[in-house]
């Protein structure tokens, strides 16, 4: 089917929450993704931080589809082996002690929130239940995770909101320690903000907020939905920190392009959560976990230097290149701030004209390639980018208005 008629049923049946680009893709290897007239796109988006290892890595697509053929599915009544053997991965990575599976970033988040509150519960008893997040945060679209978002765009049309979230400026402890008081039961929190504009925050705030929650035992859940598994060049984000939360889910790039997601905890959050405390009835699926199992197996020491040098690469190129004014984020995880009058949608529409996919972030461009790139496929994204930003004239005032 062509790309117009795939458009076209696309837009009749389909409901249209996203702003979808006019772009039809049908297959991918590696970086590369093609349309059905047989478009080529160099694809610095990987789904927004999903395809790790690139479109339909060779291991990875045989994990799934042996899995695929052998049991697809058990529920949770059972146990298989793929579920347990990621768990086992993921803890003996990060330090923490178990794990409880679900399908998303949302649902991870979800669960990070009721083993923070049962905690709460368990060692203090009713009403303190608040959980604190940061200014310009994103942690998923349900409506618990909705409100845990610290921005008001998303806290409109869908009330009533949760009530037990507050907001504090990102960076500012201050603040923080002035908003907790009996009734606060954990701090939530991204190490790079991605959604809200690829913004890192600093070490010793992350420092000292650690300590915070030590002193009044609050429980500490990092958000690493994007930042956790490889991408910013440490297996968890939390590694650039030296920080040791007491939660940490993943989602996004976990399972290398089928959907999952992770809460982490470590043994005293995870006490709590016995039989019936929690549920999911996808998660830990087997032929989902499998396809998990590949990409951590492959980050190993290698695969992370190859994140970390492409990752330099790129910036060094980046910052050479004509009207960006600085970058933002960790590793493979970038964004771009243009000089005035040079607008990211517009970079983007023009990137995608000569094949060149990439993100947005509030007003930055946002790059988040596969973590399997090569040298040349950052020589290709930088000389169509150059091409693009050459070629780009600030606008007016009037023109942007
Ligand atoms: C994408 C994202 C989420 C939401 O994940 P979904 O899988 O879309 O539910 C939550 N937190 C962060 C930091 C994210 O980047």
């Amino acid at each position: 089917m062509d790309s117009e008629k795939v458009i076209k049923r696309d837009n009749e049946y389909v409901l249209h929450t996203y702003g979808r680009n006019p772009v039809v893709l049908e297959k991918g290897h590696g970086l590369y993704a093609e349309g059905p007239e047989g478009q080529k796109y160099l694809d610095f988006t990987s789904g927004i931080g999903v395809n790790s290892l690139g479109y339909c890595d060779l291991t990875w697509a045989e994990a799934v589809s042996e899995q695929a053929h052998k049991l697809q599915h058990t529920s949770n009544l059972y146990y298989t082996a793929p579920c347990g053997k990621l768990a086992k991965k993921l803890c003996k990575r990060t330090g923490m002690s178990k794990v409880f599976f679900g399908n998303s970033g949302a649902e991870a988040n979800e669960g990070a929130i009721k083993a923070a509150r049962k905690y709460s519960f368990d060692h203090y008893g009713k009403g303190r239940d608040t959980i604190i997040t940061l200014v310009n945060s994103f942690h998923g679209r349900t409506i618990a995770t909705l409100t845990a978002t610290g921005q008001e765009v998303f806290h409109q049309y869908f009330g009533p909101f949760n009530d037990g979230f507050q907001y504090v400026p990102a960076g500012d402890i201050n603040s923080l320690t002035e908003l907790v008081d009996r009734h606060t039961c954990a701090i939530l929190l991204e190490l790079v903000q991605g959604e809200g504009g690829v913004m890192a925050l600093d070490p010793e705030y992350v420092q000292a907020v650690r300590a915070l929650c030590d002193e009044k035992d609050l429980i500490l859940i990092v958000d690493e939905v994007q930042t956790g598994v490889g991408r910013t060049g440490t297996f968890l984000c939390c590694e650039h920190y030296n920080l040791k939360p007491d939660l940490v889910t993943l989602a996004k790039g976990l399972g290398g392009g089928l959907p999952i997601g992770a809460v982490l905890m470590n043994e005293k959050v995870a006490e709590g959560m016995g039989p019936g405390s929690h549920g999911s009835t996808f998660g830990g699926n087997p032929v989902v976990c499998a396809g998990a199992n590949v990409v951590v197996d492959r980050m190993d020491a290698a695969f992370l230097s190859n994140v970390n040098e492409r990752a330099v690469q790129l910036r060094t190129g980046l910052a050479k290149l004509p009207r960006v004014k600085s970058l933002s984020g960790i590793g493979l995880m970038v964004g771009i701030d243009f000089l005035e009058g040079i607008q990211a949608a517009d970079v983007l529409a023009a990137c995608r004209e000569k094949g060149l996919l990439v993100l947005t972030a509030k007003t930055r461009l946002r790059l988040l390639p596969p973590l399997t790139l090569t040298a040349h496929d950052v020589d290709m994204a930088l000389e169509i980018l150059g091409e693009v930003l050459t070629g780009m004239q600030p606008k007016t005032v009037e023109e942007t208005a």
